[in-house]
């Protein structure tokens, strides 16, 4: 654990003194037309996990739509002339409604904006991306999907944490929390999943942490089985909590610990000793 604080250190970025630096060069990428909508996963954070073509969208919208878990630093990225409009949750109050949502991209697309949609993670990992490109289709919206870095996958990877590991697993489950507790067997089939997946990433995990453990526990797995917590992956805020299913619910409320979090179960965790390398609270 020493040697790895030892490695953690702040990371030092680039600036003039270090000579010319390459712009990043945007030909060749798509132009983005007036009345098409993108939906563009914007990576768990930190703004290097963006693609091209999220960059190159960001540069060309005249509206973004973005949610709670995209950042300033990405959205800085933008157009100045760019309209940001939040559709996420903010301060307690309800977030907008999904068909909200979908009916504000149609209305600005059907004015003839470049409508980015721009999302946490990639738009297709329980990020309702699906039932959004849907809604567009259904309006004869013409669209663009460009898929981004799931939290599940990439987080971790900020965590030293390989979702598979040839040693390890040759199976990763990615699962939702908010369902654990739901007595409706056939939304989500723990027993399955824990017998059948010895590595699992749970998203949005936090508020249900002590049912989904109890779940996984009465499904099988073991008390000692470790058990990392990510928060705010990939962000200066990025913090880890390595735990056992025994204790993580206790760890988790003694640290403090507040979402957006990534939580994997399994062997892979004790990779993170080795192999954590991005400075972590
Ligand atoms: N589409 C997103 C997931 C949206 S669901 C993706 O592919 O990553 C929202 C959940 O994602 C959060 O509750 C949390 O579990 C996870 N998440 C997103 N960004 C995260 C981050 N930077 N650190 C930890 N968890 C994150």
């Amino acid at each position: 654990m020493d040697k790895l604080k030892q490695r953690q250190q702040d990371v030092v970025r680039l600036t003039a003194s270090d000579g010319p630096l390459p712009l990043i060069d945007l030909q060749g990428l798509p132009r983005f037309e007036p009345g098409w909508v993108w939906l563009v996963g914007a990576g768990p954070g930190d703004p290097g996990l963006l693609t091209l073509h999220a960059v190159n969208a960001l540069k060309q919208a005249d509206v973004i739509v973005y949610d709670a878990l995209v950042s300033e630093d990405i959205l800085s990225l933008a157009s100045d002339t760019a309209e940001k409009i939040y559709a996420g949750k903010r301060g307690g109050k309800p977030s907008w409604k999904q068909s909200d949502i979908c009916d504000e991209l149609i209305r600005l697309a059907k004015a003839d904006k470049r409508v980015l949609r721009l999302k946490g993670g990639d738009p297709f990992v329980f990020g309702r991306g699906g039932e959004e490109a849907e809604a567009l289709i259904e309006a004869s919206i013409q669209i663009r999907l460009v898929p981004g870095i799931s939290a599940g996958i990439g987080g971790l990877g900020y965590a030293g944490i390989p979702v598979t590991h040839r040693d390890v697993n040759h199976a990763v489950t990615f699962v939702t929390g908010h369902l654990a507790g739901d007595r409706d067997a056939e939304k989500m089939d723990w027993q399955a999943i824990s017998k059948g997946s010895p590595v699992i990433v749970i998203y949005m995990a936090m508020k249900k942490l002590p049912e989904i453990i109890r779940e996984l526990l009465a499904a099988g797995r073991s008390i000692d089985e470790p058990v990392a917590v990510v928060t705010h992956a990939t962000t200066p805020k990025q913090a880890i909590l390595v735990s056992t299913l025994e204790q993580v619910v206790g760890d988790v409320e003694a640290r403090k610990m507040e979402p957006p979090s990534i939580i994997v179960i399994g062997k892979v965790v004790n990779l993170h000793d080795k192999l954590g390398w991005f400075p972590s609270l």
